[in-house]
């Protein structure tokens, strides 16, 4: 009878035991797991930190700084114990992990803004051709005299596609007396650019253009000495000389 109790009693205790030794063992496996993790994501950290300079961002604070160490006192009992600082482990891999993924939005934000920047500066010549007047003075093909260009003029057959030479909204359209038939694009930054003795015109007003895209053909409108495309880039209301803006890859001299 005693031998019986004791039997079942032992069995119990056992039972017990073998109950904590395997806790014990899985819990082993967690903190492996999540010293895993935690390594990868400082490896995370580190590119990111790496993308946030090549964006041109300000360097941050290491988050590891900024990740306070629990507070409470630990449990006596060596399973809780684990459990409770696996507990406060996942909690900071979870702060560190928000901490780089909104890191890495900000990288996203400013490369977008940046990418945008130069989508919108005028670098392309706006028409296959040959540029027969550049910026400056020159003597005025009607009267004779000596007068400044505030541009410069594209020599191309009639017809020829005029693109957009960056990112921009179509600001206005309309003829002007010695300019003919005029576009005005503008740019962003206080940047825009303008295109005179135009044939047509391809776009609307209002209407939202990206480098590359046909915005009118060339013409002779206006006071015209052939066919050519008269372009003007300003600056914050000043015209200035469009050779600067127009990468040379691009541009096709005489
Ligand atoms: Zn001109």
């Amino acid at each position: 009878m005693f031998l019986l109790v004791a039997g079942s009693l032992g069995t119990a205790f056992w039972k017990q035991h073998q109950r904590l030794d395997w806790q014990a063992r899985h819990i082993q496996r967690l903190e492996k797991k999540l010293a895993g993790l935690q390594d990868s994501l400082r490896l995370l950290g580190q590119q990111t930190r790496t993308l946030r300079a090549l964006a041109g961002l300000p360097e941050q604070e290491d988050p590891q700084n900024l990740l306070g160490t629990g507070g409470l006192a630990l449990p006596n009992d060596p399973v809780q114990r684990h459990i409770y600082k696996t507990d406060e482990t996942l909690d900071r891999l979870l702060a560190l992990t928000r901490y780089e993924l909104l890191s890495l939005q900000n990288v996203e934000e400013a490369l977008k803004r940046q990418q945008d920047h130069w989508a919108r500066i005028p670098s392309i010549q706006p028409a296959d051709g040959y540029i027969t007047s550049g910026f400056g003075y020159r003597k005025d093909p009607f009267t004779g005299r000596i007068k400044f260009h505030h541009g410069i003029d594209i020599f191309a057959p009639r017809g020829t596609p005029v693109v957009a030479p960056a990112r921009g909204r179509v600001v206005r359209i309309r003829r002007e007396r010695g300019y003919g038939l005029t576009l005005e694009l503008d740019h962003g930054n206080g940047i825009h650019t303008f295109y005179a003795h135009l044939q047509s015109v391809k776009v609307r007003r209002g209407q939202q253009v990206e480098r590359g895209d046909t915005i009118a053909f060339v013409g002779n409108t206006g006071r015209s000495t052939g066919p050519h495309l008269h372009y003007e880039v300003r600056v914050q209301g000043r015209r200035v000389n469009p050779t600067r803006y127009i990468i040379p890859a691009y541009a096709f001299y005489d």
